[in-house]
This record gives C-alpha cells, structure tokens and sequence, in this order.
C-alpha cells in the first residue's frame, strides 16, 4: 500500500511530520537511490529502499504502541464529542490503522495496547486465549472476609478470578476473560463498589513507570512475547 514518504518517516520514529518535513526538503532522505525531496511523494514503504543521511532505515508493517490510560478517555477510535485515547498518541506514534486491544471504560486508567496487527489483536481478545489482565482497585467500602474465596468460585456468572487483598479497600485482581465492566460489576456483587482501577498488566506488558496520558513503542522483546 502507497503512503506519503513525511508520514512513513514520522511512523519510524524520525521525528513529527514537521520536522521529517524539513530532512526531505534539506535532501537528507533517498528512495530507491534517489533524493526525493517532496514530502508527499507516494511509496510503498514495504518495499521501497529508504536511507535518510546515508543510513539504511527498516520500515515495520506492524505496530505496537503502549498507552497508559488515564480516566475521562474513550478506548475508541473516532469520537464526534470525546477525547479518544487515538487522540492522546504523538504524532509519531499515530497511525490510522491502530487499533485499541480490548476496551478501558472511560473511568478506568492504565495499560492499554494498541496495533495495526489485526491477527494478533483478534488472537489477544478471544477468551479461548485468556490472557492474563491484571488490575488494582481501590473501594468504596470494606471488602468483605471471603472475597478471595468468592473470586476464585466465580462471582456471578464470571469465571473465576483470583483477588489478592492490599487493605481493608484495595485489592490487586487477575482476569482472564474481558468482558463489560467486568472488575466493577465483580466487586460491585460483593457489596464493595470500585472507587477507583488501573490495569497494571496485559499478558506479559507491564505499565511499569509509564504516567498517565503517556505512550511508546513497545521494545522488540515485548512484542515478540506477544507473538
Ligand atoms: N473491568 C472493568 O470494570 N473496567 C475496565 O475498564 C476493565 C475491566
């Protein structure tokens, strides 16, 4: 598929569209052999030999972005109303074709993955995979003595979680299944409603020191223990 060589650059990582702008003007970026100095020249970066200041650059088909979600975003694409967590991505990092793996609510922070794999995105949220997500909730009252217990049977009709307790309010809670509101409708049966979550993990990506609104690449080793 063709694409304009300013976004193919910002997608490697070379800077804003801005500023790979001012490589291709300044003649810094070959295509083919060949100075291409218009930053809307149409290639295919897969197949396309691009060497910006003389240096071989590899174009990746897919991307992998890590995104520390904080509350008050929608895990959309598109809004008409809403920020969308696409909308708190850099500009090198953007992509249209990125998509969200599985869903935040609005009022939950924290790991969010997003690509343009669709496979693995497919693979990542169908439950016969169950993936591991992990999260810390804070509550608004006492959890009560035998939560842990009531997780691991299966609160409602939810498979069974595992629950470590924190504090009287907190509890730190493996899933591996994804489904509406989950942790909250969990707790919420309990009589413990959640007052505040953050997913920590999501199968082998941990949030680690990322703040919230953040985002990067994922490191090639995190996306191989995807694959
Ligand atoms: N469970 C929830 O209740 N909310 C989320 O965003 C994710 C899991």
């Amino acid at each position: 598929m063709e694409e304009r060589l300013d976004r193919v650059l910002a997608h490697l990582g070379l800077g804003t569209r801005k500023e790979v702008g001012k490589l291709i003007r300044a003649g810094a970026v070959r295509v083919d052999g060949a100075v291409v100095r218009d930053r809307g020249y149409k290639l295919d970066p897969e197949a396309a030999r691009i060497e910006v200041r003389g240096e071989p650059v590899r174009y990746a088909r897919h991307f992998y972005v890590l995104l520390h979600k904080p509350a008050g975003v929608l895990t959309a694409t598109r809004s008409e109303r809403e920020t969308t967590v696409l909308d708190l991505l850099p500009d090198a990092l953007w992509r249209d074709d990125l998509r969200p793996v599985g869903r935040l609510d609005r009022d939950t922070e924290g790991l969010l993955l997003l690509t343009n794999h669709g496979e693995l995105l497919h693979r990542l949220t169908h439950p016969r995979w169950k993936v591991a997500k992990v999260y810390f909730a804070e509550l608004a009252s006492e959890l009560p003595e035998d939560a842990a217990r009531r997780f691991a049977e299966g609160v409602l009709d939810f498979a069974p979680a595992e629950l470590e307790a924190l504090g009287p309010r907190a509890a730190r809670v493996t899933l591996y299944e994804g489904k509406h509101r989950q942790v909250r409708r969990m707790f919420a049966a309990l009589g413990a409603p959640v007052a505040y979550l953050r997913r920590e993990r999501f199968g082998p990506l941990e949030l680690g020191g990322l703040e919230p609104g953040q985002a990067r690449p994922l490191r090639a080793a995190e996306a191989a223990a995807l694959l």
